[in-house]
């Protein structure tokens, strides 16, 4: 999450015993950026770690986390809303090490209806909070892993669409669809938030090597269709 800070002032005291223990810092923290702050004693260092952890409010400035202000939410909102961006962001973190096309959170260990799914078309990953499937069509039969189940592989039947109706990390409802292997990932990732896995769909487990020889066979079809 982009975190901004702007003309963030500490003041404690009043009249003669007025101490500015921060005078209007500014500053903006991207994902994933690793920042350091730097200065001599007194320069409040710790007073701006507490005032960008929310541990302090400021005397004046705005702190927003992605565009909302984090002083305008309660502190149980703020952390509810601090914990979804966290979890959603290790999402997208272990599923790109990982190399895979989707990943659940409880397949992290989080109970939580939140799931992250790639887009087949763009490759940019699709985030679902709360999702449900409001539409489904037609039926593909294809191979389908998973990365709580490593090296195993499986023959799964699924909708070839499916449309599914969401919320965004910031609570907003949207409708995404996809069609092929999206509209797989789709049925799978939500299915993880109801405790079940591929596996319950397969008349047997293939091995990587079994799987690679169906691959190669249907697209040896593909390509005699094809000619
Ligand atoms: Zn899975």
């Amino acid at each position: 999450m982009i975190i901004e800070a702007k003309e963030l002032s500490k003041i404690y005291g009043e009249g003669e015993n007025q101490v500015v223990a921060l005078d209007r810092a500014s500053l903006t923290i991207a994902p994933g950026d690793l920042i350091s702050i730097m200065g001599p004693s007194g320069s409040g260092k710790s007073t701006l770690l507490h005032l960008l952890s929310g541990l302090d409010r400021p005397t004046s400035g705005q702190l927003t986390y992605d565009g909302r202000d984090i002083y305008r939410l309660g502190d149980k909102e703020l952390s509810a809303f601090r914990r979804l961006h966290t979890l959603m962001d290790d999402l997208l973190d272990t599923l790109s090490e990982a190399g895979g096309a989707g990943l659940a959170a409880p397949q992290v260990g989080v109970l939580r209806r939140a799931c992250v799914v790639m887009d087949d078309d763009t490759e940019e990953f699709i985030e679902l909070i709360n999702p449900t499937i409001v539409a489904q069509s037609g039926e593909q039969t294809g191979p389908e892993g998973c990365l709580s189940v490593p090296g195993k592989w499986g023959l799964v039947t699924r909708p070839d669409y499916v449309r599914v109706r969401a919320q965004d990390r910031d609570g907003n409802w949207f409708e995404a669809e996809g069609e092929g292997l999206t509209a797989r990932c789709f049925c799978h990732e939500i299915e993880h938030l109801d405790g079940h896995v591929f596996t319950e769909h397969v008349e047997r487990i293939y091995s990587n090597e079994e799987v690679e020889r169906i691959i190669e066979k249907e697209n040896r079809q593909k390509g005699r269709r094809r000619s």
